[in-house]
């Protein structure tokens, strides 16, 4: 059986273009499935729009979150409630052409990957700003963490049941998939498309909202900026050393005259700010272990019509 996860967040104008076309491929497949329209709190008529699609087809299954958790959350939750042999995370604004199923399906059955993944290779339609820090964004992350995050990669996979299971069982609370997708590992095949553009609404992510989901998949994936903190103490005081010396040096040979008053508030100033920065990045740690400690849940269902599961798979710490 086929899993199908779809994250909807206010998707009403494109719901409907989106489960004609899913529902044709499908059909084409000839393959068992379930959908699974995970409602992410929107505020529009998406979940009445998703009730509507199950009253007439029992292959469709929703849950609906008591408000926004994010499509972290959402892909959360269908991941959990995934019973199918393959499943696969879809976007629900044809983003991730769902034409493209019956090859990866194909690509998966000959046995030799675990997973399929796409990745666009072109970034039309997006602003240059936002594609010129996504490129930076890779190169870093790939860079420091032993997350293989590959550029223009998307959510859009297909994936066996044992990928699953482990994605399941990866139960943090800060949650960044393209990391998690790349940490555990597993035999991957990439399927390049052309990027598409929504076919309706507005895309549900603003510049700041990507920057700090980019900069929480760093600090989930990479100890290197808390390392830095470090590297910088060292560097600084090895400078401060040298500094002494010379200090020491021109007192004995050109005696102690009153100056430089502006050099040493630009020095404080400058170590100063250098505190501050690592002061913050320990705290970007910190704040992250203090949500983990909480085990507050993922996502909060309000309505569903298939079985809940427990809300989070969080285990009690073993005695
Ligand atoms: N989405 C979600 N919760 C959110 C934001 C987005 O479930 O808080 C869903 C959204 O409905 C869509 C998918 O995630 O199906 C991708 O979102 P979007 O198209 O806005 O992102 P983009 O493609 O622009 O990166
Ligand atoms: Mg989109």
């Amino acid at each position: 059986m086929l899993s199908l996860i779809v994250p909807c967040y206010n998707e009403e104008e494109s719901l409907g273009i989106f489960y004609e076309s899913t529902l044709q491929v499908l059909h084409d497949m000839d393959t068992d499935y379930e959908l699974i329209f995970v409602d992410d709190g929107s505020k529009d008529r998406t979940l009445a729009i998703i009730k509507e699609f199950a009253s007439k087809n029992e292959h469709v299954k929703y849950i609906s979150f008591s408000r926004n958790f994010g499509k972290e959350a959402a892909m959360y939750a269908g991941f959990c409630h995934a019973k199918g042999d393959y499943t696969a995370v879809i976007d629900a604004d044809m983003q991730d052409p769902p034409t493209l199923l019956p090859e990866m399906m194909r690509i998966l059955e000959t046995g030799e990957y675990d997973s399929v993944a796409t990745r666009r290779t072109t970034r039309k339609g997006e602003s240059p700003v936002r594609s010129w820090f996504a490129r930076k964004f890779y190169r870093l992350i790939n860079k420091i963490s032993d997350a293989d995050v590959v550029d223009g990669a998307r959510d859009f996979r297909l994936m066996k049941r044992e990928m699953v299971d482990a994605i399941v069982s990866m139960c943090e609370y800060n949650r960044f998939s393209k990391g998690i997708f790349g940490w555990i590992g597993f035999r991957t095949y990439w399927l390049s498309y052309e990027n598409v553009e929504r076919v309706a609404g507005k895309t549900k992510w603003s510049f700041w909202k990507l920057f700090k989901y980019a900069i929480d998949g760093i600090i989930n994936f990479s100890q290197t900026p808390i390392t830095l903190a470090s590297w910088f103490g060292v560097i600084m005081t090895l400078f401060s050393f040298l500094a002494l010396v010379f200090i020491i040096l021109r007192k004995l040979f050109f005696g102690d005259p009153v100056a430089g008053w502006a050099s040493t508030t630009c020095i404080i100033i400058f170590i100063g700010g250098i505190q501050l920065f690592c002061l913050g990045l320990i705290g970007q740690y910190v704040a992250k272990t203090y949500m983990e400690t909480k085990r507050r849940p993922h996502y909060i269902i309000a309505q569903t019509n298939t079985e809940r599961k427990p809300v989070t798979t969080v285990q009690p710490p073993q005695q």
